[in-house]
């Protein structure tokens, strides 16, 4: 698999706002946020793709999540919520193939979360 900005970001070849940071995942702000409060949640384990979680990766990813909730919680989001997003491949809209899990939050959130995208 091909280093993306995600492992260098990991290896801090360059600069990102992180939010935590321990042996298994980092989560840092997204550059461009959609909501009030957008940060990402990244294994440092590089996978391309949610197709690309094996049974090893189960407890990783649960972690992931539980990463996410906590960070929301210190942020002041939990009680009113948010939303976490992995999108994957082309059609689910993903751009950087390290998974990461999108967490927004800090105003009610629309549904369905996606707009048509016109062909280029
Ligand atoms: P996705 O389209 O689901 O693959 O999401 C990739 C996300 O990474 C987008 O929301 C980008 O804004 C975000 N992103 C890209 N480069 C950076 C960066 N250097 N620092 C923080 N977030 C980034």
């Amino acid at each position: 698999m091909s280093e993306t900005i995600f492992t260098k970001i990991i290896n801090k070849e360059i600069p990102a706002d992180i939010l935590f940071e321990d042996e298994r995942v980092l989560a840092f702000k997204d550059i461009s946020p959609q909501a009030p409060i957008h940060f990402l949640v990244i294994p440092k384990k590089a996978i391309a793709t949610t197709n690309d979680i094996t049974a090893e990766d189960e407890a990783l990813v649960g972690y992931m999540h539980r990463v996410a909730a906590q960070i929301a919680a210190d942020l002041g989001a939990a009680e009113q919520g948010f939303r976490t997003v992995m999108n994957c491949n082309e059609h689910g809209g993903q751009t950087v193939y390290h998974i990461h899990l999108h967490v927004l939050a800090g105003k009610a959130l629309g549904w369905p979360p996606y707009q048509e995208r016109l062909k280029a």
